[in-house]
């Protein structure tokens, strides 16, 4: 899987907060980390490895390490009394899991590792075009991924609205803060939303960037 790691951890992780307010933002943040830091690895692969390793075959990518290192963690902050950050442990597994669970879409992983070499993989994708990465552009698995990608903006955008629309002339006013005062009052509305939505489209673009970056470096790496 190559962009829609982290949409669908932020869907996931949505999805479990659900509306509980407590530890929501730190929930959200270590959901969107742990969606993509099996990829850490591919920091090892580029700089150290060189690369002799398949980058699926690191322990990053090895779902008992990922469980093993949660029970740690889930009995060490049992111990130690801090029962209260315990979902974050079950949200960052919840998002590892996932991630392992997309690269098992087209990619072998390992789920029995070290117990078994054997690899799992949902479909095979055929070798058909140079360079490589167009293989898994023009495979219908990409398109699960626009989808997935597509999903967790629209998710987003709702979320961040208040769940009403962004357009709705009622949401502007609520989400402004303001009642449906005079003129100066709604215009002075309207400038403070078209600054918050701004901001939010300069973090649209950050994100655009990352993905494309790393898209970038995985071409640069099949060089
Ligand atoms: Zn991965």
């Amino acid at each position: 899987m190559f962009i829609a790691h982290q949409p669908a951890g932020y869907l996931l992780t949505r999805g479990i907060v659900g509306k509980r307010q407590r530890l929501r933002r730190a929930a959200l943040a270590t959901g969107l980390i742990f969606s993509v830091l099996p990829d850490l690895d591919l920091l090892y692969f580029c700089l150290i490895d060189g690369p002799r390793t398949l980058h699926h075959d690191f322990w990053t990518h090895t779902p008992l390490f990922w469980l093993a290192t949660a029970a740690a963690f889930a009995l060490a902050l049992r111990l130690a009394g801090w029962r209260q950050y315990l979902d974050l442990v079950w949200v960052a597994l919840a998002n590892v899991l996932l991630h392992l669970f997309l690269d098992s879409i087209a990619a072998d992983i390992r789920w029995l590792h070290p117990f078994s070499g054997a690899r799992f993989n949902l479909v095979e994708i055929p070798a058909r075009f140079q360079p490589w990465y167009l293989n898994f552009i023009l495979h219908w698995a990409f398109a699960a991924e626009l989808a997935i990608c597509v999903a967790a903006a629209w998710v987003w955008v709702r979320a961040g609205c208040g769940g009403g629309g962004c357009f709705s002339k009622d949401v502007w006013v609520k989400q402004s803060g303001h009642g449906p005062g005079n003129a100066s009052v709604q215009r002075h509305s309207a400038v403070r939303l078209i600054r918050r939505h701004s901001t939010r489209l300069r973090s649209l673009k950050g994100i655009g960037a990352v993905v494309l970056g790393a898209f970038s470096s995985q071409a640069w790496l099949a060089r």
